[in-house]
């Protein structure tokens, strides 16, 4: 038997995700309809690691995984992508929507001051960047992928705790 979920939160976990992409991009594909891809990081994420330790480091992807989860609504979905990655695929939302629901989530992360759920100590406020990519006509799952995750790095350069979006037509960008 193959999990579908995520063990730590709950989400798909990148295999399943993965399977959804492709099934999403074949879809938009033939509806043409639009499909947006957010991928997102932690910032800073090992500070809290050697600052804190590993638990409170998996408290605190709970926590990012919990604002991904409230963004994914129907027939969005969201997956822990990596150690402290997230995704989340929006089917036919256009770049401006997409563009909005990760500034969106961006706010909800870092509205929240985090405390040690052991002893309650001030962990702070965290944030996350994200980057924004639409599906191109005819584009593979990978490509996709790959223009969202080099959109994220380029919102990392930028200074972090922001939205970067991968398209010439982004009127927000
Ligand atoms: P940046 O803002 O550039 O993303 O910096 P960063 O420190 O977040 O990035 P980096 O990728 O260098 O560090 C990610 C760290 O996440 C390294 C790894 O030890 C930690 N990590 C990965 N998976 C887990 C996990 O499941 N739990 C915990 N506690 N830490 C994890
Ligand atoms: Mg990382
Ligand atoms: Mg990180």
């Amino acid at each position: 038997l193959e999990a579908v979920t995520d063990g730590l939160t709950g989400l798909a976990n990148r295999r399943h995700f993965d399977r959804l992409l492709s099934r999403q991009v074949k879809e938009a594909e033939e509806r043409s309809a639009p499909l947006c891809l957010i991928m997102c990081d932690i910032d800073h994420f090992k500070r809290i690691n050697d600052s804190w330790g590993h638990p409170v480091g998996d408290q605190v992807i709970r926590y990012v995984a919990s604002a991904i989860q409230a963004a994914a609504q129907k027939p969005a979905c969201g997956a822990r992508y990596g150690g402290e990655e997230f995704a989340l695929l929006l089917p036919r939302t256009d770049i401006d929507a997409g563009k909005a629901i990760a500034d969106e989530l961006l706010r909800r992360v870092r509205a929240r001051t985090l405390s040690r759920k052991s002893s309650g100590e001030l962990i702070g406020h965290i944030t996350i960047s994200a980057g924004v990519a639409l599906l191109r006509p005819g584009e593979r799952a990978e490509a996709l992928l790959r223009r969202a995750d080099a959109a994220l790095y380029e919102a990392k350069r930028a200074g972090r705790d922001r939205v970067i979006c991968e398209s010439e037509s982004c009127a927000a960008a």
